[in-house]
């Protein structure tokens, strides 16, 4: 089971999180819970690792006493009286070695991916000991782990590390399994790592989903269950849609799409480690419990043929064109290449089979050092002549396993979006047929998606539903 920051906001979310577990728990399941940091604490450490960095200590302590408030608050509504002076303890620990840290990056003047990973680790290291104590509370034997201690064993590309997936699943089971076995649960922080000497490391962000997963196939398990604070993974963001409704099942290829498109859905690599052992993913409403959510497996359902509809803005399209383009492959490799070196990456591309321009999309923070580099790498102008941008865009995709070799999708796509007076800027269809994305200024996101959500009846997605449990 995984609880992401919103579940772990409070004392009074994380004593609803953690009835959920004692709930399975006391039925004699063998449960083994990952969670997040609560909600906004992993950006509170950035800003107040950015505070040390640049000599506003004054700055970075207020937030650092905010953050011990918070957690020292929740800790004396969730723990009984016998356990409440070791947790005070384990956070007052916890948050003097933060503050050690910020220190250390104030005197340096310097914040290394690495020592970044660290102080983005505490968010997680001080969330699990209070889940912990709420099952205690409960009387649900329980430990807490930090990703390290729990064997997840990565790569040191901190920031955005990899688990080392053999090592892992040695360790993991080495590590989880008597705990299992002496009826305990551990409660593992998401996130976090370690790498091969014992650095913490972390997945990138929102990895919890990731930590999760990591788990589950290194212990075998028999399901994922990640709750959220809504019912299920929708047909597009509620927020934009009104009639946005709960999918029901999805398959992993159509889950990773989503979440590739930035679909505030999952950490994109979450269904790698199951994918493969065929271990299904639950995702499911904490508020709502007796929902079935969404569940996500191996096999996709064919209908409807598009399931869901993924929008993300803060985007920008690149163009680089010119005559001295045609026929010269080595030019393509270094537009990318280019891009990699800089560490930018690239969330759409498309090429004119007249190959003299080639337009791709980054995200908007990354363009002014995008521009410059492709301006450096190409400075004599004999290749690649032209480079543009245009800002403000937003990537718009829908996603369906059923769209492969299905005819007419498009045209209705295109039609929908047309018919809603949308400029479409760019368009790309990858040859699994499994997503067709476009681009579209900023302020037509909104229009385009109702209008797509609505063509395709996804709004009726219930009736359809309701077929699929009977096939
Ligand atoms: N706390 C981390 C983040 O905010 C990881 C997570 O929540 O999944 O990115
Ligand atoms: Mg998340």
């Amino acid at each position: 089971m995984k609880f992401g920051g919103a579940l772990m906001e409070d004392a009074e979310q994380i004593a609803n999180s953690a009835d959920l577990v004692a709930e399975r728990a006391k039925k004699g399941d063998e449960v083994v819970i990952t969670v997040s940091a609560m909600s906004g604490v992993t950006d509170e450490l950035i800003e107040m690792g950015e505070h040390a960095r640049l000599g506003d200590m004054e700055k970075a302590r207020e937030l650092l006493s905010k953050l011990e408030r918070r957690h020292q608050d929740s800790a004396k509504k969730l723990c009984s009286e016998e356990i409440l002076d070791a947790t005070s303890k384990k956070i007052g620990a916890l948050i003097e070695t933060l503050n050690q840290c910020l220190t250390g990056v104030f005197l340096l003047r310097e914040l290394t991916p690495r020592s970044r990973d660290l102080l983005l680790s505490f968010g997680e290291r001080l969330s699990a000991p209070l889940m912990r104590s709420a099952l205690l509370s409960r009387g649900v034997k329980a430990i807490d782990l930090t990703g390290g201690e729990a064997g997840i064993i990565t790569d040191s590309n901190y920031g955005n590390a990899k688990p080392l997936l053999n090592i892992t699943e040695v360790m993991v089971k080495d590590r989880i399994m008597p705990v299992l076995k002496a009826g305990v649960v551990p409660v593992v922080t998401g996130f976090i790592g370690q790498d091969q000497n014992g650095v913490i490391t972390t997945l990138g962000r929102g990895g919890s989903d990731y930590t999760a997963t990591i788990l589950a196939a290194s212990l075998e398990v028999d399901e994922v269950w990640i709750w959220k604070d809504v019912d299920g993974i929708m047909t597009a963001d509620p927020k934009l849609v009104e009639g946005a409704k709960t999918i029901p099942v999805l398959s992993y290829l159509e889950v990773m799409e989503m979440a590739y498109f930035g679909a505030k859905v999952l950490h994109p690599l979450t269904v790698t480690p199951v994918q493969e052992r065929l271990i299904p993913i639950r995702i499911r409403s904490a508020y709502n419990p007796s929902n079935p959510g969404t569940l996500i497996r191996e096999r996709s359902v064919p209908k409807p043929t598009v399931k869901a509809i993924t929008a993300i803005k803060g985007m920008s399209i690149i163009t680089t064109g010119g005559a001295g383009m045609i026929g010269v492959p080595s030019v393509v490799a270094r537009v990318f290449s280019t891009l990699a070196a800089n560490g930018i990456n690239v969330a759409m591309i498309s090429q004119s089979s007249s190959q003299a321009n080639i337009s791709m999309i980054v995200r908007t923070e990354d363009l002014e050092k995008a521009l410059k580099a492709l301006k450096i790498e190409f400075r004599n102008g004999d290749l690649v002549r032209d480079i543009h941008a245009v800002p403000n865009v937003a990537i718009v995709a829908i996603v369906g396993e059923g769209m492969r070799g299905a005819k007419g999708v498009a045209a209705r796509l295109f039609s929908a979006v047309a018919e809603a007076g949308v400029n479409i800027l760019m368009i790309s269809q990858g040859s699994s047929e499994l997503n067709i994305s476009f681009a579209v200024q900023d302020e037509d996101m909104k229009k385009a998606v109702v209008a797509i959500h609505s063509a395709f009846q996804l709004d009726k997605f219930d009736e359809v539903a309701q077929e699929q449990k009977s096939m």
